[in-house]
């Protein structure tokens, strides 16, 4: 029997694959808004106590003009008197996200243990920020039927037909 399929996968259909992803990834086609975590990146002084650089900690002075006034020699209500605060960076992208295990693209792992994993498509541009991203909020309606918090749980690898133009990265729900 001749496998009707044969020689569908020529460069025109490659082509028509890579196109219809991109489509796709359109800000304002299938993708929905996420948010990619970075985590900690760096601390800043605190804005509402003096720091001491010699003791590497708040110096338990009120800093003029913060946001929460505190008696002197007490504890900064701000930053626990540790006079530091962790700069937690983030930043709005729009990818394309799987909901449903079943729909998974090359995925490994078997599905009936993919509960709570959702997947994102992405084009290959967007490798370095979700390497970076420790974890994505989802925000979409959809995502109201699950939690909105997802870990990161695989290296971004590339997905497409010949030029591998995309990335997918597996998430699993974290909160
Ligand atoms: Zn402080």
């Amino acid at each position: 029997m001749v496998n009707p399929f044969s020689d569908i996968i020529n460069n025109e259909f490659k082509s028509i694959f890579n196109n219809a992803i991109s489509a796709i990834l359109e800000d304002d086609a299938l993708t929905v808004g996420c948010t990619l975590e970075y985590g900690i990146t760096k601390y800043e002084n605190c804005v509402n106590c003096l720091y001491d650089p010699i003791g590497q900690k708040s110096s338990n002075r009120f800093q003029d003009g913060g946001p929460a006034p505190f008696p002197f020699g007490t504890i900064c209500p701000l930053c626990n008197g540790n006079g530091k605060r962790p700069i937690i960076s983030s930043e709005n992208v729009n990818l394309a996200v799987i909901f449903e295990p079943r729909q998974f693209l090359e995925m490994s792992t078997p599905v009936n243990t993919a509960d709570g994993y959702i997947q994102t498509v992405a084009k290959k541009a967007m490798t370095p920020k979700l390497q970076r991203a420790k974890e994505i909020i989802v925000s979409t309606d959809i995502s109201g039927f699950f939690s909105h918090r997802y870990q990161r749980v695989s290296e971004p690898f590339p997905i497409g037909l010949g030029n591998n133009e995309f990335v997918i990265c597996m998430w699993r729900r974290s909160g």
